[in-house]
């Protein structure tokens, strides 16, 4: 197993500013393209899918739009190596391209190469060799501009000593200009990022913390002491602090991570008393956006879910399969479970009752893992068909004109309080006619004029209401109908992983006859859409 045999997927990245006095000629985007060409011609493990330029942006942040959608390949996995003309070309901030370079980059597998620096992430013989090329970056004369930055970096870097019992949590720094605010800190928030990915592609967080202690990825705790006191690096007798379940499911857990902000969960009952106790979750400021999200809210939520969903399986075990916690018996209504056997070389899977496994009644229930496998599958296919269908029927009836949209309910409904009005109008003037005739005396036609000019009041505020609702309805049809993305991402589905399964599956009961049901999430959503749909399918027949 050479290394060398490994095949790379490659992105070739380019970038120029007139700002950073970039010399135009040499560094033009068609340069640093072909020369980066010429020398991958010359590599052939590395495979070139994706170039991307950020032309007219600086090197001096990391916050330029072809960079970023770099990095997106990278988390998907679309690329593992990346391939610059030189160093200035990725990046200006020695400090933030160090980040990536000796942080971000090797936790991620990604091989970086800088041609005219001489620098191969590959050669392991170099990883000392790139203060030279970080230090011709600063050399360069017309980089007098960017050294001051640099300097204000360095400064904050010296700041960062701070954050030791600073508590900023994991995967934040103290924003150096304004200490009440967390921003992103670029290498940590990666490995936050990973550490959701692989809960939701079905790794326990024991395997988790284990995969990080391989990887040598400092757990939170030595994290904040290398950044504090990163220059005595001879002081290495101390046993270092590992990753643990239990850090893996604090990260897992902590909602910061989202963008919000909850503080004052606890609280000291008064100063004689040094007991903490935990404050009414009622209680707790939460401030959401407070600060940048490293986990977006559907991933977090997805990632409780599993989580609390692993507690009713199996905690002890190493993997979670997917199905764990998912499935139910249809008659008993209690947790299957999962057993294995082999015959020959290979190893199969079945799920039987749990009651009936624990000889408590009920029958076994019993399909295996590739039966189970399929039927899903083709639960998922058709549920995901439908809802591509029921979208193609809702664009139609976007573009539809308004008049014709989905204003019938509230159309039919107008229409009825207008007849109330109308009713009670002609009863109100029908009154005055009875008092003039002498059928009813004075008080009993004040009290008959009072109430129904109570209902048409009524009748005319409910009549506003409605129309509100159906603008409300018309406006935000959009915006409710995103969980039908969350089941298009799945039109090509060939296989389930656990991910699949929570996003797209609240339970799979279980049949006697290897027979299965899913209930499937946002199932609210997609009746109240089909319904609608219906409704329009009844119009368009009439
Ligand atoms: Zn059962």
């Amino acid at each position: 197993m050479s290394v060398l045999s490994k095949e790379y997927n490659a992105c070739i990245y380019a970038r120029l500013s007139r700002d950073d006095g970039d010399k135009l000629e040499s560094d033009s985007i068609i340069n640093q393209k072909a020369l980066i060409r010429d020398f991958i011609s010359k590599h052939p493990e590395i495979h070139v899918v994706s170039e991307k330029t950020d032309d007219g942006y600086s090197g001096v942040n990391f916050d330029r739009p072809a960079f970023q959608e770099m990095m997106e390949d990278i988390r998907s996995g679309k690329i593992n190596c990346v391939v610059v003309k030189d160093l200035s070309r990725f990046g200006r901030n020695y400090i933030e391209a160090g980040n990536y370079i000796e942080r971000v980059f090797p936790f991620m597998g990604v091989r970086f190469i800088a041609i005219n620096d001489s620098y191969d992430s590959l050669d392991r013989n170099q990883s000392d060799s790139l203060i030279i090329p970080f230090k011709n970056l600063i050399n360069d004369a017309y980089c007098k501009d960017i050294s001051v930055k640099i300097r204000s970096q360095l400064e904050i870097k010296r700041k960062k000593g701070q954050f030791i019992g600073a508590f900023a949590v994991y995967g934040y720094l103290k924003d150096p200009e304004d200490h009440n605010k967390l921003i992103p800190d670029t290498y940590a928030s990666e490995v936050v990022r990973a550490i959701y990915k692989w809960k939701l592609e079905g790794m326990s967080q024991g395997r988790i913390a284990e995969k990080l202690n391989l990887q040598g990825v400092l757990c939170p705790m030595e994290y904040k002491l290398s950044m504090g006191i990163k220059v005595q690096t001879n002081f290495k007798v101390r046993k270092q602090a590992l990753w643990s379940p239990r850090s893996v499911t604090r990260i897992l857990t902590n909602e910061i991570y989202t963008g919000a902000l909850i503080q004052g969960k606890t609280s000291t009952p008064n100063y004689k008393v040094k007991k903490i106790v935990a404050k009414d979750e009622a209680e707790w400021i939460r401030v959401e956006d407070a600060h940048e999200a490293i986990i977006d809210r559907r991933t977090f939520d997805d990632v409780q879910r599993i989580l609390q969903k692993d507690i009713r399986s199996a905690p002890d075990e190493e993997v979670v399969y997917p199905f764990s916690g998912y499935l139910k018996c249809g008659d008993c209504g209690q947790n299957m479970v999962r057993k294995t056997y082999t015959a020959g070389d290979k190893r199969y899977t079945y799920y039987i009752c749990s009651t009936r496994k624990a000889g408590k009644g009920c029958s076994t229930h019993q399909i295996t893992g590739d039966e189970l496998q399929d039927a899903v599958l083709q639960g998922i296919r058709s549920r995901v068909d439908s809802v591509i269908e029921m979208e193609e029927l809702l664009k139609i009836i976007e573009s539809l004109p308004e008049t014709q949209r989905n204003v019938f309910n509230y159309d039919a409904q107008i229409v009825k309080l207008k007849e109330d009005i109308e009713r009670n109008r002609s009863f109100k003037m029908k009154l005055y006619e009875n008092l003039q005739e002498g059928m009813i005396g004075q008080e009993e036609y004040f009290l008959f004029k009072k109430s129904y000019e109570a209902k048409i009041q009524s009748a005319e505020a409910a009549i506003r209401a409605v129309e509100q609702e159906r603008q409300q309805a018309i406006e935000h049809n959009r915006e409710s109908y995103a969980w039908i993305d969350v089941f298009k991402k799945y039109q090509n589905i060939t296989s389930i992983e656990r991910k699949t399964i929570v996003e797209l599956i609240e339970e799979v009961i279980v049949h006697e006859d290897k027979k299965i049901s899913i209930r499937f999430r946002y199932g609210d959503q997609y009746t109240k859409l089909a319904e609608l749909l219906g409704n329009y399918s009844d119009m368009a027949a009439e």
